[in-house]
């Protein structure tokens, strides 16, 4: 489904990507494992486009729901696979996958053996305020050390991963039972303040497509005071 001109939303891949076509290929997250085939024929088939014409694969942050196709893509097309180093520590399998619930952490890494995910190095390290095809690279712990968001100021989209989703037009923060830091995420949320988007697309939920940033505003402000705090 295409959002705006060139983004595309890739659905039921859970958690959601989003294909940008421009010059070349560019894919945010890759969805759960075994998604591989959906995400190649909305290449071929919607776009119409080949396989390799996929270069860059940016990943939000390392959860399985993200990371998932990562791999295997960059197999098939010769893509290259960016992420934020303290998530690229844990994709590698150098470091554990923290959340605030231990229950969680078994999950996660029960869900991984089970789906087969193994760990691998990502290509490109991406830093905060790092552009990489226009897009600008904020990193904002909280969800995970390493979770980032990509801003494009001239499409006014932002990509913000899991540190924000939207639900039945609520804006609401990272998931907590899986989040590593709660409040790390939402002073990590100031930076958001003053960039200027329209569209807000996250890893899950709807998207956002009409004055994104003022409602993201409005939810930081919010939740800074202690008034509503909301999580999923
Ligand atoms: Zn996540």
């Amino acid at each position: 489904m295409e959002i705006v001109p060139t983004i595309h939303m890739i659905e039921g891949i859970s958690a959601h990507c989003y294909l940008i076509d421009g010059h070349d290929l560019i894919l945010i997250d890759t969805g759960m494992p075994r998604k591989t085939k959906k995400i190649l024929s909305y290449i071929t088939e919607v776009l119409h486009k080949k396989p390799t014409d996929l270069k860059t694969i940016l990943l939000t942050h390392c959860d399985i729901d993200h990371i998932g196709n990562a791999w295997e893509l960059r197999r098939i097309t010769g893509a290259t696979i960016a992420a934020h180093p303290l998530d690229a520590e844990i994709i590698a399998g150098k470091k554990p996958r923290q959340t605030s619930r231990k229950t969680m952490q078994i999950l996660f890494k029960l869900l991984s053996a089970i789906l087969q995910v193994k760990p691998f190095t990502v290509d490109e390290i991406l830093d905060d305020g790092h552009t990489i095809a226009g897009l600008t690279v904020l990193h904002l712990p909280g969800h995970t050390p390493g979770s980032i968001a990509f801003y494009d100021p001239k499409q006014k989209v932002l990509f913000i991963g899991d540190t924000l989703g939207c639900k039945d037009g609520i804006i609401r923060g990272p998931p907590q039972s899986v989040t590593w830091d709660m409040n790390h995420a939402f002073v990590s949320l100031e930076k958001l303040l003053p960039l200027d988007y329209t569209v807000m697309l996250s890893g899950h939920g709807e998207p956002i497509t009409t004055h994104a940033s003022r409602k993201v505003s409005e939810f930081i402000t919010k939740n800074r005071t202690g008034k509503t705090t909301k999580s999923s």
